[in-house]
């Protein structure tokens, strides 16, 4: 088992990926990757 550096769960070794020099597990990776929010959708408001 290994441990993600960003949120500290114990996941298997294979299942971590490295994001700027960090390993983590895939939640962060998904959190890391994805923005918040998607600004483009704002110019339709205007
Ligand atoms: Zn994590």
């Amino acid at each position: 088992m290994a441990k993600c550096e960003k949120c500290g769960v114990e996941v298997p070794e294979e299942e971590l990926t490295e994001i700027e020099g960090l390993k983590v597990c895939e939640d962060c990776e998904i959190k890391g990757v994805k923005p918040p929010e998607r600004k483009t959708d704002l110019s339709k408001w205007n």
